[in-house]
């Protein structure tokens, strides 16, 4: 067979990759119709396409490479660990430096009492772990009819049977039986698209509630746990307002209920802090961390737990875990990624330095004719597009989703941003520069310009 490489011509690595590659989230004969882009370098904010295209990457890969692309640091310390123990596992009593070192240090970040950390491949397999670990924990503590997971309408929590049906994408779950049984989804806190007439407080407040009522519907001697993204990333950027989280956290305190935060997007920065917890004042007993853990150079993810979780798990054997949890490579490089993060000031600097300006910059879209919402918090933001501002509408689904539309401007224009139907969604490195926000912001300006003129 014929290796490829990053030099070969576009349409040979396309041909091939149309040719046996199944992608993810993808609609796989538009693919092939279309070719792939195909992504060869990246350094910095920056990525390197086969056309010889140079491209402002506003997503971070997928929301994960928070220190930026090109650390030689992380790459030495993935060819460090690779000589000395390549692999090892954590099952049956073993343990590994890189995975005692990993677990100790995000014990030392996590909040509160949060200082226990089972390790996944993705933020997938640690919800996947946290749906068996909730469920233990009622079991041990003598209330095994404990076991209903209560989740959001358009949340997201990755897509294995268990992270799936936990999170709130019908277009997930029509593809074959899911959710399972014992999960439950209440309304998200979207006042955008779902406030009507209601403040955003009131809005806030009620869908909070809904909480409340599905615990006693379901009956609250019967609930496990509640999972919920700090705020909402792959929905949309939706931030709820600022009534939902104390409201949430009241109701699962009067419950006694276990919360799960979902940090796969908001850990490590990207809310400006290092947990979106911190940022939402929110006190989860355990918290799903992976994407920006290791910036994405190493596929890791983890549960992190509290004590008194840890202390109630220890008690049985948990008969549960991956062949890789802590796989060494992963965790040396993910310890590399933490001390980047902390001792060069990334996470602060993300907070003191680049979050202001984005805000401001990002914010002077609100002028545009298509923009109905802007949404910032730290370096997670989106734009609402709408062809009418005052109701708030939608576009015609008819109309080829705005989103869709713009994303391919922005593409075309060497700028990647995410479309969520009609929300346009940034969550950049964290290391990007002033120069580069403003460069972002342009070329978002100049797509939506492209796409107004297309559209309306
Ligand atoms: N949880 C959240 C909040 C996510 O955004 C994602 C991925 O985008 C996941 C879980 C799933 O993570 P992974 O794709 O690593 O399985």
């Amino acid at each position: 067979m014929n290796i490829l490489t990053p030099n070969s011509p576009t349409a040979e690595l396309q041909a091939l990759d149309a040719a046996h590659h199944m992608h993810p989230f993808t609609h796989g004969a538009a693919l092939r119709e279309k070719g792939a882009r195909i992504i060869t370098r990246a350094e910095g904010v920056w990525l390197n396409d086969s056309d010889g295209n140079r491209i402002l990457d506003a997503m971070a890969g997928l929301w994960c490479v928070n220190v930026g692309y090109g650390r030689e640091e992380l790459a030495e310390a993935a060819a460090r660990q690779m000589r000395e123990l390549p692999f090892y596992n954590t099952f049956f009593q073993t343990s590994h430096v890189p995975a005692i070192n990993l677990a100790a240090r995000l014990a030392e970040l996590a909040p509160d009492d949060l200082n226990h950390v089972f390790f996944a491949n993705s933020g997938s397999e640690a919800n996947d772990t946290n749906l068996r670990m909730v469920r233990a924990y009622w079991h041990v503590k003598g209330q095994p009819e404990r076991t209903h997971i209560i989740a959001r309408w358009n949340g997201y929590h990755g897509s294995g049977v268990g992270s799936g049906s936990m999170g709130g994408m019908k277009s997930i779950h029509s593809q074959g039986g899911l959710p399972i049984p014992g999960i439950h989804h209440i309304d998200q806190p979207h006042w955008y698209l779902e406030g009507g007439q209601m403040t955003p407080e009131e809005f806030g407040l009620a869908r909070a509630q809904q909480l409340e009522e599905k615990i006693l519907e379901i009956g609250a001697d019967k609930v496990a746990a509640f999972i919920a993204e700090p705020l909402q990333g792959a929905g949309g950027v939706i931030v709820p307002p600022a009534t939902y989280w104390p409201e949430i956290q009241r109701i699962v305190d009067k419950y006694g209920i276990l919360l799960i935060a979902d940090e796969v997007i908001t850990g490590f920065g990207r809310t400006g802090q290092w947990f979106g917890c911190q940022t939402m004042d929110v006190r989860p007993d355990i918290m799903t961390v992976a994407k920006g853990l290791s910036s994405g150079y190493q596929p890791i993810g983890a549960s992190i737990v509290s004590d008194e979780v840890a202390r109630v798990i220890d008690g049985v054997e948990f008969n549960h875990g991956y062949t890789y949890s802590g796989h060494p490579v992963a965790c040396a490089v993910a310890l590399e990624n933490l001390r980047l993060l902390d001792e060069e000031g990334i996470v602060d600097r993300a907070r003191t330095h680049v979050a202001p300006y984005l805000k401001q910059r990002f914010e002077s879209l609100a002028d545009h004719p298509l923009v109905g919402e802007v949404k910032i918090i730290g370096l997670m933001g989106s734009l609402a597009l709408t062809p009418d501002k005052p109701s708030r509408a939608s576009f015609a689904a008819e109309a080829g989703t705005a989103g869709l539309i713009t994303r391919e401007r922005c593409f075309a224009n060497n700028l990647i941003m995410r479309h969520v139907y009609d929300r346009m969604i940034i969550s950049p490195p964290l290391v990007i520069s002033h120069e580069e926000i403003d460069t972002l912001v342009e070329r978002a300006r100049l797509s939506l310009d492209e796409a107004h003129a297309e559209l309306i």
